[in-house]
């Protein structure tokens, strides 16, 4: 049975494999993928499970799912992306607020590129290339880089006014960049 692991376990760290083959294992892993990010958001009423990456669950593979609607908690229909790659990232650099289900509490100020091109496997092995922008590019980045073994807070260096936590009525506040460094260099895995 999978769950949803949390820093600093160390499967988060790893680099994922490629896919050769989209077998009977490898459909399982989609379907508990996407069952505990739905079941996720039942206990975090605030927030939604935008996508997931393979390896928050303990599978090291490159599977991503991304929510059909970043905005809508009531679709919960997933796209799902297999060995996903950016051909080119274009654009700007914007930032903007991430968190992550195995980041607990805490969202970040992230700098990602506005635009990508995309090249992934459909679930159905379909090869498949698009260009995306927004919410959706800022997301596909963050999941491609949990393949590779890096969580958003590895982009937060030396920032002062980029660490957020949600209070109780669902809205970011800020926390001190120094403090947070400090108390959570061991749960994150941070260099000394
Ligand atoms: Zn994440």
């Amino acid at each position: 049975m999978n769950k949803i692991l949390t820093t600093p376990d160390p499967r988060l760290r790893m680099k994922s494999k490629k896919v050769s083959e989209i077998t009977p294992e490898i459909k399982k892993i989609i379907q508990s993928m996407i069952a505990l990010s739905l079941d996720w958001e039942k206990s975090h009423p605030h927030e939604l499970s935008a996508a997931m990456a393979a390896p928050q669950i303990g599978e090291n593979v490159r599977i991503i799912i991304l929510r059909n609607d970043l905005d809508n908690k009531n679709d919960t229909n997933f796209t799902v992306l297999i060995n996903p790659e950016i051909v080119k990232a274009e654009g700007v650099l914007e930032t903007d607020y991430e968190g992550c289900l195995s980041v607990p509490r805490v969202y970040g100020l992230i700098k990602r590129h506005s635009k990508i091109r995309v090249k992934a496997l459909l679930d159905t092995g379909e090869e498949v290339r698009f260009k995306i922008s927004g919410g959706f590019a800022r997301t596909i980045q963050h999941e491609i880089d949990h393949l590779n073994g890096i969580l958003f807070i590895d982009h937060i260096k030396n920032q002062t006014d980029a660490f957020f936590e949600l209070d109780n009525k669902g809205n970011l506040q800020p926390l001190d960049y120094e403090t947070e460094i400090k108390n959570n260099r061991e749960l994150w895995g941070e260099d000394e």
